[in-house]
């Protein structure tokens, strides 16, 4: 006789339901203890390792139960990682989207909400979330014919994102009232300086010249581009970009950076990353750690990349 289990969504499983949708009890509770050690990590053996020797399966860890277990929600309200974990989701959306499961696809999408939450509420990276935005409106009308999932699942989607981006449209970010504090206007020059030199991102300091005509004049600097050159850059590609005839100096720093950009795109920076443990395969961010069952060796890791990142699981 066949075994009916109470819950029809998996015989014999647990589930409960939190915000994310519903989780696995197991993994749920997995979840807990690893925030009660403060410890975010995904044991990569799952996916080498892991077999099902009576039923002669291979278990793979999906990008989606990755997804949270590295709590990727929660790494979004904290600035430190909301670049990389955007990163993993415009990848995400660009190259896997329709070869994912409905519950992949949901876990994906309510990412994406936390996403545009987090910006319209700190009024920071709209723009970045305004062209991830438009990123995933164009996966989704080029995945419309060969999906996994629902077809209207996939429509839901295509109205999630319209609706996100007319909110985010109607976003208004009102300027600093006169509130006694310092201003960027009463700000000295040498201090300007240094946030400019600072910046890594061109668009930064350009946006940091728009705000008044002192900041433009500071942003022009040649030493902000020259250190902008120098970290994106080895200064043995400087001359490949340098025509017959001219020379740095007749180019200038600013016209360098652009060529360069033009030609070689620019480094990805990202102010922490996950990392992979090359004893035990723990996948981790950076600044967290975490529990190595091999502690008697000394630590040893490797920094990876979202695009490596999703690649480590399954769709
Ligand atoms: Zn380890």
């Amino acid at each position: 006789m066949p075994f009916l289990g109470q819950d029809w969504r998996s015989p014999g499983e647990q589930w409960v339901r939190t915000a994310e949708g519903w989780e696995r009890l197991k993994l749920w509770r997995l979840k807990l203890s690893i925030y009660t050690y403060r410890y975010m990590y995904v044991n990569l053996y799952i996916r080498i390792h892991y077999k099902c020797f009576h039923l002669n399966l291979t278990v793979h860890t999906s990008i989606g139960e990755a997804m949270s277990r590295l709590d990727l929600v929660g790494a979004i309200k904290d600035i430190r990682r909301f670049n990389y974990v955007c990163k993993i989701l415009e990848y995400l959306i660009l190259h896997k989207l329709s070869n994912m499961s409905g519950a992949g696809q949901k876990i994906v999408f309510n990412l994406l909400k936390e996403v545009l939450y987090q910006a319209m509420q700190t009024h920071n990276n709209v723009n970045s979330v305004k062209q991830l935005l438009s990123k995933t409106e164009q996966a989704l009308k080029e995945g419309h014919y060969d999906h996994l999932g629902s077809e209207r699942l996939w429509q839901k989607h295509q109205e999630a994102v319209r609706k996100m981006q007319d909110d985010l449209g109607n976003l208004h970010i009102k300027e600093r009232e006169e509130d006694g504090r310092t201003m960027m206007s009463d700000l000295p020059d040498d201090v300007i300086r240094d946030i400019l030199h600072c910046l890594h991102d061109h668009r930064d300091v350009i946006r940091t010249g728009m705000t008044e005509a002192r900041a433009l004049e500071l942003s022009e600097e040649k030493r902000v581009w020259r250190n902008l050159c120098q970290f994106h850059f080895d200064n043995k590609t400087w001359n490949t970009v340098v025509r017959k005839g001219e020379s740095l100096e007749s180019l200038g720093w600013k016209k360098l950076y652009g060529r360069l950009v033009k030609r070689y795109g620019e480094k990805e920076v990202f102010a922490e990353k996950l990392c992979l443990c090359s004893h035990c395969n723990a996948l981790f961010w950076e600044n967290h750690g975490h529990p190595c069952i091999f502690s008697n060796l000394p630590p040893k890791s490797l920094s990876i990349n979202p695009m490596m990142c999703v690649e480590l699981f399954t769709a």
